[in-house]
Parts: C-alpha cells; structure tokens; sequence
C-alpha cells in the first residue's frame, strides 16, 4: 500500500508501538470522559467549503489553562470532505479515532461515540503536548492512510463547558441516524456476512463474524461497518463471507461461517454458531462491551457491562470474568458481546433467546430499556423488563432466585440449559 508519509507538528513519538500503553491516574495530567466528563467523537462528512484542510481548533481551555489532574469536557470533531468519501464510511472512520489515539506515546483512549475516555501523561505535557496535538495526530494519520477518500480535513476539539452539549446533541444525532440504517437490516436480508480480524494482533486465533444481527462483540463494527471497511480496504481487516449452505438454521450455522472460522483459527475451530452462547459460540478477543454467562441454577443468562465493577451472579467481577473469557477462545457458557445485540431477535436464539436473561447490572438495564420492554412486548411478556434481577436485588445467584420466582421470570420454566 502506498502511504504517504505527513510530518506530525507534536513533540511525541508516533506509531503503533504505542498502541498497548497505559497510562494510570497517579501517571495523568489530564482525563476527559470515562464517565467523568461528557464526551464523544464524530466523524462527519461535510461540504467542501465547509472545510479549511489541515484547521485543527481547540474550542475552550487547553494545556496552558488547566492544572495538573484536571478534568475536561472533550468532543473530538472530525469534519471530512471527499469526493470519493461516503456517509456510511464516517463509522469506520470514527472507528480509526481510537487507534491514532493510541499512537501517540502519552496518548491513552479507550471506548467510543460517546463513552469515549481519553487520557494524557504528566510525561507528554512536560514535553509539550497539548490537547490540540490530538488534533495534529489525526489529521496527519488520516490524511496519510486514506489519501484517496479524503480530500479535505479539519479537527475541532470542545474542552468548553458550555459549548460541549452542543456537539453531544450533533454526534448523537447523527450515532441515532446511524443505528436507524442499520436497524432496517436483518440476517435474512443480505447474502454475505463480514468478518473482523482486527483484534488478531493481541488474540491471534480470534475473528468475529458481523452479521446485521450481530454487532462486533466491541459494539463498535456493525455489518455496515465491517461492509465500508471493506470497500475502502479491500485487503483490509474486514473480509465478506459468503454464507454457503446453512447446516443450522435454529444455533445460526453456515458452511461459510465454519470455513472463515477454521482459517482464522489456524485450524483450531471448526464450527461456530452465531446465534448460540452454549454450543460453539463465538470466540472472544478481549474488547467486549459486555459479558454473558450461564447461571445454570437460574437456568438462563447473566450479562454484565464492562462499566459495572462489583461482584456478579456467576461469582466472578468482569475483570476475572474478562480473563476467563478472552485470548480467542470458544468459551463454551460464557461470551463477549456488544450490548446492542442483546436487542436482536437473533440474540443467542438458539439457547432461548432473551428470555434466558435474568441478571444485568441496573446502569445497563437501563440503557438497554427500550430494547427490552420492545422485545419483551413482541415475545407476550408482561412487563419483561422488570423480571430481569439486577444489583438491588442481589450479587449471587440464591439472592437472586427468589426474586426471579416471585416475578414468574420466563427461563424457570423453560426447557433445561444443561441438557
Ligand atoms: Fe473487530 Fe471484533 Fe475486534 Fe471489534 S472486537 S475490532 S469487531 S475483531
Ligand atoms: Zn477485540
């Protein structure tokens, strides 16, 4: 591939060596996300006159106007012209956010849209690095990895408190607008799914197969996505995968699936169901959103977010639990999941689909409202949504039993999960 090579205006190294780099808090200048602060990250197309190439803009205080462990608001705006560029690319290009981010050494960022949690070392300001060094970075790495999709590019980053729910509203408009053009899209509508091999360069055997009904287990690779990846990077990290013959319609089996996951596997995996948790699910990387794992007393599935730090029904915290779970392997009652699949109708179908839920700490449940009380609702559960137990109601299994009993949640009564 022919990279043009731009010169980036900032007193720290970068390059994908970087990529693996902490920074902890005791380490931090200044933090912005994570919960924290608001944020979030956009890449937008735009008109051409809309856009002054290389204009990077700080939008409220920088470096200079914090002290040492401060806290900022922070939007990352990308604005992009192209002649050859596409809307649906702006996902996968947001995507990129995240690794050029990570790049720059002082440079930490994790998430994305608008859980995106960013941090600078101490290290990096003493430097000389500035917030709007963020700026500099993405624009040279865009401008050099994508030389014929993007023409012009310009980075406005918010760090005003006053101006930053303004962009929030643009972003998550536009993430709304997004999900809505995928949400059309079902795994009977299309011919080919698309792999992700993204994540071979920490779990070499893994690969997730994106489906229209099933997001990356990052949540941040939809079909669409994986699709555009493509289109930009045909020898890139998303390959299409013909479906082939389905050998089981019920756990989401295709010819096609198997042979993908074989090759990726080095021939350590030969089947794999995309709709089943329990017999050969998915393999699990690392970056999952979330984590599903079978409560066998309970008979169905607990799910717990990556945000969510306390003790869990299995009896594990999501930090044992990731252990466990990831590096590539079929984990055979546990899986690493993006939380929007849990609202497909497709979700683990094999294994009884989201009735089996009943355990999910109560900061997901309610992000995820109205995806289950719509589900439920097309299922004939009554009030579905508070059948599911979450923290409140207990942190182990026999805390949570008699609620589940009480409310008459669905997975008692139906078939065996350990057969
Ligand atoms: Fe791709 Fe899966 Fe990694 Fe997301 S988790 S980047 S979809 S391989
Ligand atoms: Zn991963």
């Amino acid at each position: 591939i022919h990279i043009e090579i731009v010169d980036i205006p900032v007193p720290i190294t970068v390059g994908p060596a970087f990529e693996g780099e902490q920074i902890r808090s005791d380490g931090m200048y200044v933090e912005f996300g994570g919960q924290r602060t608001p944020a979030c990250e956009l890449v937008k197309m735009r008109e051409k006159e809309e856009i002054e190439d290389g204009k990077v803009e700080v939008i409220g205080p920088d470096i200079d106007d914090i002290e040492d462990g401060d806290k900022l608001p922070l939007g990352i705006m990308v604005d992009v012209y192209g002649r050859n560029m596409e809307e649906d690319f702006e996902g996968v290009f947001e995507r990129r956010v995240h690794y050029f981010c990570n790049y720059g050494e002082g440079l930490w960022h994790v998430g994305q849209r608008d859980i995106n949690w960013v941090r600078i070392s101490k290290e990096a300001v003493e430097k000389g690095f500035t917030i709007e060094g963020i700026g500099h970075i993405l624009y040279a790495k865009f401008k050099s990895e994508y030389p014929s999709l993007i023409d012009r590019l310009q980075v406005r980053i918010v760090t005003d408190e006053d101006k930053i729910d303004e962009v929030l509203d643009e972003a998550r408009e536009r993430y709304t607008k997004r999900d809505d053009r995928m949400r059309e899209l079902t795994d009977e509508s299309v011919d080919v799914f698309y792999d992700c091999t993204l994540c071979q360069s920490f779990a070499p055997d893994h690969v997730c197969i994106v489906t229209p009904d099933r997001v990356g287990l990052c949540g941040a690779v939809s079909w669409l996505d994986a699709k555009a990846a493509y289109e930009i990077e045909p020898t890139g990290p998303n390959q299409p995968v013909e479906l082939g013959e389905c050998i089981d319609e019920h756990n989401g089996q295709w010819t096609g699936c198997n042979e993908r996951q074989y090759k990726e596997s080095s021939g350590k995996i030969e089947e794999v169901n995309i709709y089943s948790i329990i017999d050969n699910p998915m393999t699990s990387c690392g970056c999952f959103e979330a984590i599903m794992a079978m409560l066998p007393e309970a008979n169905g599935f607990m799910i717990v977010n990556r945000e969510f730090s306390d003790q869990t029904p299995v009896g594990m915290k999501f930090s044992t639990l990731a252990g466990t779970v990831g590096g590539g392997n079929q984990t055979p009652g546990f899986m690493g999941i993006g939380k929007s699949y849990v609202s497909s109708p497709k979700f683990v179908k094999g294994d009884g689909g989201i009735r089996r839920i009943v355990w999910m700490p109560k900061e997901l449940k309610e992000h995820l409202r109205d995806d289950i009380e719509r589900r439920g609702e097309e299922l004939g559960l009554d009030n579905f949504y508070d059948m599911i137990a979450d923290e409140t109601v207990g942190e182990t299994v026999d805390e949570i039993l008699p609620y589940l009993e009480e409310k008459g949640h669905p997975a008692l009564e139906m078939d065996p999960l350990m057969g």
